[in-house]
């Protein structure tokens, strides 16, 4: 985690971070001795086994949700979007006119990836994407929403300050630049499409895509020749 992300950023990892540390962190950190699993890890295991015990749950269908968001959803899908609508003005069009069946040409559809809108970033216009009531995301092209952006401090200081926000990711965004934050419900989900940086002429569309971070996705990053985002 950048450390530059500072006040809500630095509050809600540091929530995480407390949540996360127990006997099994503690062994992971160089203890020799065995240890019992957290407690978040036990609560889940025993709800686990009891909606299996009950026959609610398939635990063949839960193995197969597990390996789709470990493995096959996250921010490159995005990505992969992002990079094809720079290099093909066709695919843009499409992608800024019916978001939904432009990502779907690509293979990213489920879950919480219905209903999606592109947002374009331009020299005059910068979008920014918040959940205020929860955290709504568009999981199959960004994957699980990151754990700042469930925070309530983000969730609420996105609306009331954005730029200051956007300046606690390392971003400056110009007076003379509009700022448009985006509320995304259970009905609508963004995405931005974020500039195209300068010099970037004539590179594959792969490596355009390897550029692209999940934050300049949210709105909260610019996409650099260097990339700092994760
Ligand atoms: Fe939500």
């Amino acid at each position: 985690m950048d450390t530059t992300r500072r006040g809500f950023l630095t509050t809600a990892v540091g929530a995480a971070a407390g949540a996360a540390t127990g006997p099994a962190q503690a062994a992971e950190a160089g203890h020799d001795h065995q240890d019992a699993p957290s407690d978040m890890t036990l609560r889940v295991k025993s709800l686990e086994s009891l909606l299996v015990e009950k026959g609610l749950v398939d635990p063949a269908a839960l193995d197969a949700l597990v390996d789709t968001f470990e493995h096959k959803v996250g921010p490159r899908n995005g990505a992969r979007v992002v990079a094809k609508a720079w290099t093909d003005p066709a695919y843009k069009r499409r992608l800024l006119a019916d978001a939904d069946t432009a990502i779907a040409e690509l293979g990213y559809t489920g879950q919480q990836g219905e209903h999606m809108v592109v947002l374009e970033n331009t020299p005059s216009v910068h979008h920014m994407v918040v959940c205020t009531l929860c955290s709504c995301y568009p999981w199959p092209t960004l994957g699980l929403p990151p754990v700042w952006y469930k925070s309530a401090p983000y969730r609420s200081r996105a609306v009331i300050d954005p730029r200051g926000v956007l300046q606690e990711f390392g971003v400056q965004i110009p007076g003379d630049v509009e700022v448009r934050v985006w509320d995304s419900t259970a009905e609508v989900r963004y995405l931005v499409l974020p500039e195209r940086p300068a010099g970037t002429e004539g590179m594959s569309e792969e490596a355009l895509a390897a550029l692209v971070s999940r934050d300049a996705m949210i709105g909260v990053g610019k996409v650099t020749l260097a990339r700092v985002n994760p």
